[in-house]
């Protein structure tokens, strides 16, 4: 049997391939199994957070990724009819960080560029066509078995980062539970060949309605376009094919007939929200859709999971490289699962409700809310600040403040960008409080 003193990634997904790059940089021996014959083209994310581009930078990435990138300095809010009703601009941000916009590229070609540069990497090897089948573990190797085209091979390594995506065959081989729940909807990602800016779409657009809600999004220099829409779960892909038509005359500005766009790629979704119940167990740790999955709609799930490939890669790196307590794989562990459940989910759930509400007093409230956003740049700025917390903050309520101020902050914290900011409008003082209480609480930590 094969032995690697060194990571053995499961899964060439982007996050593990992003873990496998920042190992190999390190000088760790690793081996990617990726049961695909090479990187998936199916339509996925799109969409990336300025923490998320941060990170790309400090994986060496973002040149390369940008040559076929666009970017949206602004997130725009329409009605079902297409009118904007609100925009929210990146630039407020311009003091805060150096990358003040989203960044719009589909998965794949990220995945791809992260190929090209572990192609100069000697120390990892890229297995594709290996399914992971099963692990085992004891107290000094992890020993996993896959199937390949020649039959099975077994390799046994020190460290496993499980990174197989959401139906994660590794995650369910520990026995750990994905907790959370499924959403009605069924999602229709599609990737389309259209005009949108003839008809004044700017590259980011949200649309709500009830029924014919959508993202709109601008997918790279080539003229393509992401569509996601809404579509019963109970209907068969020949029928969600056969309604695009007349679900495209609705949702697209200018009401387009078929031979007025063209579809390069549909696939559908089913939406969860769930999270692994533990992100390490023993040698092995999950990071990306493995430890937790998340709708798509604000572009929250690769944007947490490239933060988790760093963070995971960094802990490994000081654990292989410098003798570190295997303590630092707790806290890794420990510090992205709270920022998936405090953060990550409420806010992708809270994104997800607005855009398809259908109380026409709760879409009013939401409408006025996001417009004061608009007209308010301070409360702008907070808004989009919170895109920070993906990286991962320490938590007010671990610090030596007062135990009523703490909680106040823990029941704050637990809510959604909406209700927060909803609250900062109705009591403004309250807001004000808070606001200088974990101000000061941070600076205590420092
Ligand atoms: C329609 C849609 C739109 C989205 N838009 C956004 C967005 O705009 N922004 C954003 O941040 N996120 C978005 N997401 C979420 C994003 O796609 C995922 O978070 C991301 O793919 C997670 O990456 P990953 O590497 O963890 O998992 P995956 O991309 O799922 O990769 C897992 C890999 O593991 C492999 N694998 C599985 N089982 C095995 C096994 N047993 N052995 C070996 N290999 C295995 C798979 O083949 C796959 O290559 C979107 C998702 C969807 C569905």
């Amino acid at each position: 049997m094969e032995t690697l003193e060194g990571v053995v990634v499961v899964g060439g997904g982007p996050v593990g391939l992003l873990t496998a790059l920042k190992l190999g940089r390190a000088g760790v021996k690793v081996v990617v199994l990726e049961s695909e014959p090479s990187v998936s083209p199916s339509p996925r994310a799109v969409a990336y957070m300025p923490p998320t581009v941060a990170a790309l930078e400090r994986f060496g990435l973002l040149d390369d990724v940008r040559k076929r990138a666009v970017w949206s300095p602004e997130i725009n809010y329409r009605h079902g009819d297409g009118t904007l009703f609100s925009t929210l601009d990146w630039g407020v941000l311009d003091e805060d960080t150096e990358h003040p916009y989203m960044l719009l590229l589909g998965q794949n070609h990220v995945s791809n560029v992260i190929v090209e540069h572990l192609q100069a990497l000697p120390n990892v090897d890229i297995r594709w066509n290996h399914r992971v089948e099963s692990i085992k573990q004891d107290t000094a190797y992890v020993t996993i078995e896959t199937r390949m085209p020649g039959g099975l091979s077994r390799i046994r390594t020190r460290w496993v980062a499980a990174t197989d995506g959401a139906r994660s065959t590794v995650r369910e081989q520990l026995g750990l539970t994905f907790d959370g729940t499924t959403w009605d909807e069924r999602l229709v990602a599609t990737n389309i060949f259209y005009d949108f800016s003839f008809h004044g779409y700017s590259r980011a657009n949200f649309v709500h309605d009830p029924v014919d809600w959508a993202v709109v999004v601008q997918l790279d220099q080539s003229g393509l376009w992401r569509v996601c829409y809404g579509e019963d779960p109970d209907i068969s892909m020949d029928e969600v094919r056969r309604r695009m038509p007349e679900r495209f005359r609705k949702i697209l500005p200018g009401a387009p007939n078929p031979d007025q766009y063209r579809v390069d790629h549909i696939n559908p979704y089913r939406v969860h929200q769930r999270c692994a119940s533990e992100f390490r167990r023993g040698r092995v740790l999950l990071a990306g859709d493995a430890a937790h999955i998340t709708n798509p709609i604000g572009g929250l799930g690769l944007s947490g999971g490239v933060l988790d490939a760093e963070h995971l890669a960094t802990a490994l790196i000081a654990v292989i490289k410098e003798s570190a307590s295997k303590r630092v794989l707790d806290k890794y562990a420990a510090e992205r699962r709270r920022v998936f459940l405090d953060f990550t989910s409420p806010t992708a759930t809270a994104n997800f409700n607005w855009m398809k509400e259908s109380d026409p007093a709760k879409r009013a409230q939401d409408t006025a809310m996001l417009q004061s956003a608009t007209a308010d740049r301070a409360v702008m700025r907070e808004m989009l600040l919170n895109f920070e917390k993906l990286n991962g903050v320490p938590r007010p309520s671990r610090l030596c403040a007062p135990e009523v101020g703490s909680n106040i902050r823990k029941f704050v914290e637990s809510m959604s960008v909406r209700v927060m900011t909803s609250l900062r409008r109705l009591k403004p003082n309250f807001w004000k409080t808070f606001r200088a209480e974990s101000l000061n609480t941070q600076v205590v930590l420092k």
